[in-house]
């Protein structure tokens, strides 16, 4: 599978652009620079060929939510882009909740985890990448916007110990805070709290300045509240089909 589909090419080419000028847009409205925040193509249900041809586009940052799906698109993506010589391989973030052993294998492939949410995940991510000869992991803290766990995330309460745990270890690299808005919150009011949390935050880790906020509906009001990292799916890929599990 050497060739790239033309059609879905032009089709990415043209949703790429389309989200850029949202992004671009955002960024002018707040005045703020454009090179400040990074987009991340959530390819969670898409082939391989999509990230590649999103390589071949410049679009190097990909994100993952299920470490079975990533792992397997990790390695087809590498096949792919072996046979595509002036293409620089995508850097994979993993987005959505992460069990405990799958740790291991996301740090195989990872260059950030963005939904680290307990200490139990600090330990066996930083476990993992000791024994693994990798450079350091970068990690986002998930802040629960509303306190219900079932979503994912920590409490705001719990992230100093959180981001004390990893900036410990010393192969891990605190980066800042990941927040999905919830389902019925207004977006705007949702990513004010994580402004606040993330300026609390870099009151004691001054380099933990990230925040991931924002996706394919919310990505305007996620950079007015300061996103550095707007993870994109929906608008970039298309609709998918829902995902269980
Ligand atoms: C799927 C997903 C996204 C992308 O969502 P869209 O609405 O499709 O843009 C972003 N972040 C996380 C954690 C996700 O699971």
């Amino acid at each position: 599978m050497s060739e790239l589909d033309d059609g879905r090419r032009a089709d990415l080419v043209g949703a790429l652009g389309a989200v850029r000028s949202r992004i671009s847009d955002a960024c002018a409205a707040a005045g703020r620079d454009v090179r400040t925040v990074t987009l991340i193509a959530v390819t969670k249900t898409y082939p391989a060929t999509d990230v590649a041809t999103l390589a071949r586009l410049g679009l190097l940052d990909v994100g993952e939510s299920r470490d079975q799906e990533a792992a397997a698109k990790v390695d087809e993506t590498a096949q792919l882009l072996a046979q595509l010589p002036d293409t620089s391989a995508p850097r994979w973030h993993f987005v959505g909740q992460l069990q405990r052993r799958k740790s291991r294998s996301v740090a195989g492939y990872a260059h950030a985890v963005h939904s680290v949410d307990r200490t139990e995940l600090v330990q066996a991510l930083s476990a993992a990448v000791e024994q693994i000869d990798r450079a350091p992991l970068e990690v986002f803290l998930q802040l629960s916007v509303d306190g219900d766990p079932d979503r994912g995330g920590a409490l705001a309460a719990d992230i100093p110990a959180l981001a004390d745990a990893v900036a410990a270890a010393d192969r891990l690299r605190l980066r800042g805070l990941m927040a999905v808005a919830p389902m019925d919150a207004d977006p705007d009011e949702a990513f004010a709290v994580v402004e606040q949390a993330s300026s609390r935050l870099r009151g004691d880790h001054p380099g933990a300045d990230a925040i991931s906020a924002g996706m394919s509906g919310d990505l305007e009001q996620a950079v007015r509240h300061g996103a550095t990292h707007v993870r994109v799916g929906t608008a970039l890929l298309g609709r998918r089909a829902p995902v269980f599990g």
